[in-house]
């Protein structure tokens, strides 16, 4: 688990060059640590390093982890958010990044507590892909509006595979969207990305492979 800790510097530095070079505070930038598909022991390697964001993106691989795992952490569901599994989703993780459905919304307000949440947003209109393309997302974020128990606090969006600077018009659209609603939240930027994402104005940098190494 060494490797990690090294990641984790190179991953630190690249922060910190990314913010210095648009005058951005790095405290302004959660790192959110994607441990999805890695076991415990990485888990717990990169909690020991100071990480106390995780993100995870299935229940059922998730529920081990949050149980073994100390209750300092914010854990992050990044994953596919299927209507039968929100309301459970909404009770065991701190934040939800991918709100994308009426159906999941509904379930997701049945939760015992508040859910903080993010709406995804489907920047490239990509068929195959999750979220609420950005011509439905003032009536889709009226509507989340009405649920009391969603705390809405920002948008998320994943985009299409393209190199890094070709993502940045894609991020400033979603940082742009939740300027206009308001929102303090922008979830976007993986471990090829992030730098632009964090000029952009991204809260939430979602790092998996670039901090625990290949997914197998
Ligand atoms: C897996 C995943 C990430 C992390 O991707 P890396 O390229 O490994 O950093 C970020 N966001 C989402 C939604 C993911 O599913």
């Amino acid at each position: 688990m060494k490797h990690i800790a090294a990641n984790l510097r190179a991953i630190q530095d690249r922060i910190a060059r990314a913010c210095e070079s648009v005058g951005r505070d790095p405290s302004t930038v959660t790192l959110v640590a994607v441990s999805k598909t890695f076991p415990i022991e990485a888990v717990r390697a990169a909690y020991d390093l100071g990480l106390r964001h995780f993100g995870e993106s299935r229940l059922q691989e998730a529920l081990p982890k949050l149980d073994a795992m100390p209750t300092d952490i914010t854990w992050h569901f990044i994953g596919a958010l299927q209507s039968n599994k929100a309301r459970k989703i909404g009770e065991r993780f701190d934040v939800v990044h991918t709100l994308g459905s009426e159906s999941a919304l509904k379930e997701l307000a049945k939760s015992s507590r508040r859910v903080t949440t993010l709406i995804e947003v489907n920047i490239g209109d990509e068929s195959q892909k999750a979220g609420i393309s950005q011509k439905d997302l003032d009536a889709f974020h009226q509507v989340v509006l009405h649920y009391a128990q969603v705390d809405l606090r920002g948008l998320m969006t994943i985009g299409p595979v393209l190199e890094p600077e070709q993502m940045r018009p894609l991020f400033r659209e979603i940082r742009e969207e939740a300027d206009r609603r308001k929102l303090p939240w922008a979830s976007m930027g993986m471990s090829q990305d992030f730098e632009v994402a964090i000029q952009e104005g991204s809260t939430h940098i979602r790092v998996g492979s670039a901090l625990f190494g290949t997914r197998g």
